[in-house]
């Protein structure tokens, strides 16, 4: 799990993460929203501003109760959104919130992208679940979203969006980009009569195959600041 804290880097990594998201094609305008948690509360991008206006001394900083720090712009409507998974979730460090194209069609037909892909799994679970519809930056909208995270790393919002998390930013921004890539597969498959489905022991399969995918070893060794075996 990746440290913020109310400083510069943080702020930085909180903008960047936001203009990805535009330069990704996951958003536009001003939808969308990215927070990190610091241990005393989270930074979080104020509401209403656009991304390429968006500058690191206007990342808001505030408790996860609501109480945002003086001297701070308005934060994000979906504040509550972004604290309750904090609060409800201990070790994710980042939430990503976009209106992705293909993420926002089966949303707004509450289509729940069901295991039509093995790549569904990189959420965590066998398929990527659908949240209740509630207004924007309500409790209501909150509730239903940690409901719908209880089982996955990333959801759908009804007739609205989407939502990833991760252990840091680069994780849960990967994993806007992998929810986005297969709604949009599952959206084709839906135009030549829908997928075939995987089954819970083939998707098992897949989960524990992702336990040795990539470079483990290199990886811990990266995490841990270890240079790894060159010779390997
Ligand atoms: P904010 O500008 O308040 O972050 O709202 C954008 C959004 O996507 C609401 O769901
Ligand atoms: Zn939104």
């Amino acid at each position: 799990m990746k440290q913020y804290s109310n400083d510069l880097a943080s702020r930085q990594a909180v903008v960047q993460a936001l203009q990805a998201l535009g330069d990704k094609n996951l958003n536009k305008g001003t939808s969308g929203n990215v927070s990190v948690f610091t241990g005393e509360g989270m930074l979080i991008t104020p509401t209403g501003v656009a991304p390429e206006a968006l500058l690191p001394e206007h990342v808001v900083h505030m408790s996860l109760s609501g109480e945002v720090d003086e001297d701070q712009l308005t934060p994000s409507s979906e504040w509550q959104m972004h604290a309750d998974v904090y609060s409800g979730k201990p070790g994710v460090s980042a939430v990503v919130h976009c209106h992705s194209p293909y993420a926002t069609i089966l949303a707004c037909a509450r289509r729940a992208i069901p295991a039509m892909h093995y790549m569904v799994a990189a959420a965590g679970s066998y398929g990527i679940p659908l949240a209740d519809y509630a207004t924007f930056g309500s409790k209501e909208l909150s509730e239903a979203n940690l409901d719908a995270l209880s089982t996955s790393m990333a959801c759908l919002l009804a007739n609205h969006g989407q939502l990833a998390i991760g252990f840091d930013l680069p994780a849960a921004l990967k994993l806007a980009e992998l929810v986005e890539e297969q709604a949009h597969c599952y959206w084709g498959t839906l135009a030549i009569g829908g997928p075939v489905l995987l089954d819970k022991e083939q998707m098992d399969d897949v989960l524990s195959a992702f336990m040795t995918y990539g470079q483990q070893e290199k990886r811990r060794d990266l995490a841990s600041g270890n240079k790894f075996n060159q010779e390997d």
